[in-house]
């Protein structure tokens, strides 16, 4: 079953289901992108440490990264973008790139001004310099990215909020959904809506039934994973993902563990991003397929020459030792952070795509 959607040059294919996990395919003007799907960040114009040469190279083969809106905004600004003709060209990435909205970046890492329903105030986190953003600030900026999916701008609060400061914050997420929703924005651009509400289900189902009456073309679980704790995410995710429209992509924002995915994707999630296997893997945590994390620096390492993972088809694992890596780590060479990114990256590659192989070769054809 194919699915149009909104934005001119995008469908949502569905292939195969198995309970509400779902296999298939997100068509878009610059290629097809099979989902479920790990989207692998790229903060600031590049994901760390990884030329666009390497994460096209098979086995990673990302289809889609991440840019960050508030990260580009500050630096290297807007006029670069523009004269650069945006994020694509920029940074010699061809394949698709969504761009969040800036509004989760501005809430958890700026020094907060004022927020008021037209936008948000805030000082950057770089030098101090004031700015603010607005649902048509942020569509503009994407704009000028020329991201392939453009993010709503929302209002994210912390895990712990209470009742009160939800209510206000999905009030102001909806009114600026559809600020957003009218803004101009590139040419064979599509938009995502932002479902908030915490962890409270009721609450989340009326913000997800406001959101989604604004037809979007996807359509994200945000202000998860932001202080809560693991089984309140897991619930909301099995009572609110497989509600989201079927026809339309849905987005599970900045989630998470190998495990979280898993639950995600069993609860009816295609699209995801998190920073956990790039910045983990600089911090010397890498993943493997049989066995918790390897922490990189213990002393168990230092004589291992077997690989960080015998079943990993990745050119570091296929080349490197487990003791090659501690030294490279322990005496700080740049070429560690290299090699144990492509790793993180290859494994959350490799464990999306056995799930969704699982999906396709057990699931009911759809
Ligand atoms: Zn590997």
């Amino acid at each position: 079953m194919r699915f149009d959607l909104p934005t001119p040059g995008f469908s949502f294919e569905l292939l195969a289901t198995l309970g509400h996990a779902r296999a298939g395919i997100l068509h878009t003007p610059r290629g097809d992108i099979e989902t479920p799907v790990f989207m692998p960040v790229g903060t600031a114009g590049t994901v760390k440490a990884m030329t666009a040469d390497e994460l096209r190279a098979p086995p990673l083969d990302a289809k889609i990264i991440l840019g960050n809106t508030y990260h580009l905004f500050l630096r290297p600004g807007m006029e670069v973008m523009s004269i650069a003709g945006g994020l694509h060209r920029f940074a010699a990435w061809d394949r698709p790139i969504l761009t969040d909205s800036g509004g989760f970046q501005v809430f958890s890492l700026a020094a907060l001004g004022e927020i008021d329903d037209d936008g948000v105030t805030f000082r950057s986190h770089i030098d101090g310099t004031k700015h603010r953003l607005t649902p048509e600030i942020s569509m503009d900026i994407q704009r000028v990215l020329g991201s392939d999916i453009a993010m709503c701008f929302d209002q994210c609060p912390p895990g712990d909020a209470d009742a009160a400061t939800h209510e206000v914050a999905l009030a102001r997420t909806t009114a600026w959904a559809k600020r957003c929703r009218v803004a101009p924005h590139a040419p064979g651009q599509a938009v995502f809506g932002i479902v908030q509400g915490g962890i409270d289900t009721q609450r989340r189902l009326r913000h997800m039934d406001e959101i989604t009456a604004l037809d979007f073309d996807g359509y994200a679980l945000g202000g998860l994973a932001v202080g809560e704790q693991l089984a309140d995410t897991y619930r909301i995710l099995d009572q609110v993902a497989h509600r989201l429209p079927a026809e339309r992509p849905r987005y599970l924002m900045g989630v998470g563990t190998p495990q979280d995915l898993e639950t995600a994707i069993a609860a009816g999630i295609d699209m995801f991003d998190c920073v956990m296997p790039t910045r983990n893997a600089r911090n010397g945590y890498l993943f493997t397929r049989s066995g918790p994390r390897v922490n990189i620096p213990n002393a168990a390492n230092r004589t291992d020459l077997g690989p960080i993972d015998p079943d990993c088809p990745c050119a570091t694992c296929r080349t490197h030792s487990r003791a090659y890596l501690r030294h490279l780590y322990l005496a700080k060479e740049i070429l560690y952070a290299r090699l144990a990114t492509l790793h993180n990256l290859t494994f959350y590659a490799c464990h999306v795509r056995a799930i969704r192989d699982r999906i396709l070769a057990e699931g009911e054809r759809a």
